[in-house]
């Protein structure tokens, strides 16, 4: 995925298909304006955009969220007691 804006231009932004939350990328200063450096991801619940073929074979947009937050913390928190 790429993108980006120019100066003067207001940063692009998303919403979100899970909450309908206000979803962000991150932009780099590459000199002749701002690329995108990541992907979208909803500021609210986690999620971000896929591109995935729907039954008709078009390409679709879907908003998937991340694995739960309640497991990933247990997994880092594992490592940080290792
Ligand atoms: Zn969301």
């Amino acid at each position: 995925m790429s993108g980006g804006y120019g100066y003067g231009d207001s940063e692009p932004v998303e919403e979100c298909g899970c909450c309908g939350g206000l979803a962000r990328a991150e932009f780099c200063d590459v000199g002749v304006g701002y690329a995108q450096v990541s992907e979208y991801r909803c500021t609210q619940c986690g999620a971000s955009p896929t591109t995935v073929r729907d039954g008709a074979g078009r390409y679709v947009v879907s908003w998937e969220q991340p694995s739960s937050p309640s497991s990933l913390g247990e997994v880092v928190t594992g490592y940080l007691i290792l």
